[in-house]
C-alpha cells in the first residue's frame, strides 16, 4: 500500500509506500506530518506505523487480500480526497493498493507530493489515480498548480494534465484527478473509460456522485 497526505497551509507532507500490513497508512502518513521526513517506505514505514500503535494486519489477512487482488486483475482500490475548510485551508491526500501485478517494492504517484498529489493554499488542492509511473514522470500534480498560478481554471489544469497521459508513458496511459481552488470552485477530468467522483459543498443540499464525467452535465 501507498499513501501520502498534504497540508496547503504550510506544505507539510507524509507519505508511506510499499508498506505492508498497515490496515490505515494514511493515518500512518498523517502521523508522519509531524516529522522531518516525508516519505518512509517498505520496513521503514512499517517500524514506525508499529512504533505509532497503528493498527495491523496478520499475515493470514494479508494474504486473503492479496490473493483477492489477483482475482480482480484490473481492478483499482485508490481513493483520493481533498478538501477546503472555512479558513481556506485545504488538503490532498490519495491511498492506493497500486496496480495489479506490480513489482515488489513498487511506488506509484501516490505518495508523492507533485505526482499523485499537492495542496498549497496560495493554489488549490488536487489528487490523481491512474497510471502512477506516467503520473510521476508528468509530475502532473505540480503542472496543475503551475497551471492556476498561470491563471487558468482548475478544470482547465486538471484536464490538460490528464491530456498528456497517453503518450507520455504509452498509449494505454489512463487516469484522472479531482481537485478544489482556493476559490471553492470543483473540478475534475479523466480519460480513463471510469472515474467515481463523490463531492459536497456546503451550497449543494445533497453530495454529487459520479461515474464519468459525461453525467455531470446533466445533473
Ligand atoms: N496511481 C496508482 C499507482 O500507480 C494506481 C491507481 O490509481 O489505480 O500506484
Amino acid at each position: 500500500m501507498c499513501a501520502g497526505l498534504m497540508d496547503g497551509r504550510d506544505l507539510s507532507a507524509g507519505a508511506v509506500g510499499a508498506v505492508k500490513f498497515v490496515r490505515n497508512p494514511i493515518s500512518v502518513a498523517r502521523q508522519l506530518m509531524a516529522e522531518k521526513e516525508v516519505i518512509l517506505v517498505g520496513d521503514g514505514a512499517l517500524k514506525f506505523a508499529k512504533e505509532k500503535g497503528a493498527p495491523l494486519a496478520s499475515h493470514e489477512e494479508l494474504k486473503a487480500e492479496e490473493e483477492k487482488q489477483l482475482v480482480t486483475e484490473g481492478a483499482h482500490d485508490t481513493v483520493g480526497a481533498v478538501a477546503l475548510d472555512m479558513g481556506g485551508n485545504l488538503a490532498a491526500g490519495c491511498s492506493t493498493g497500486g496496480l495489479s501485478g506490480q513489482k515488489v517494492g513498487r511506488i506509484g504517484d501516490s505518495p508523492l507530493p507533485g505526482g499523485g498529489l499537492y495542496a498549497d493554499n496560495h493554489n488549490g488542492a488536487v489528487s490523481f489515480s491512474g497510471d502512477g509511473e506516467t503520473i510521476a514522470r508528468l509530475a502532473l500534480a505540480a503542472r496543475v498548480m503551475a497551471s492556476i498560478e498561470d491563471g487558468e481554471t482548475l478544470e482547465q489544469a486538471i484536464s490538460k494534465g490528464v491530456a498528456k497521459l497517453p503518450g507520455a508513458g504509452g498509449a494505454e496511459a489512463d487516469g484522472g484527478g479531482i481537485g478544489i481552488h482556493k476559490d471553492g470552485t470543483i473540478g475534475w477530468a479523466h480519460n480513463s473509460p471510469m472515474f467515481a467522483v463523490g463531492y459536497a459543498t456546503s451550497a449543494a443540499a445533497e453530495p454529487k456522485i459520479y461515474l464519468h464525467k459525461d453525467e455531470e452535465s446533466s445533473g
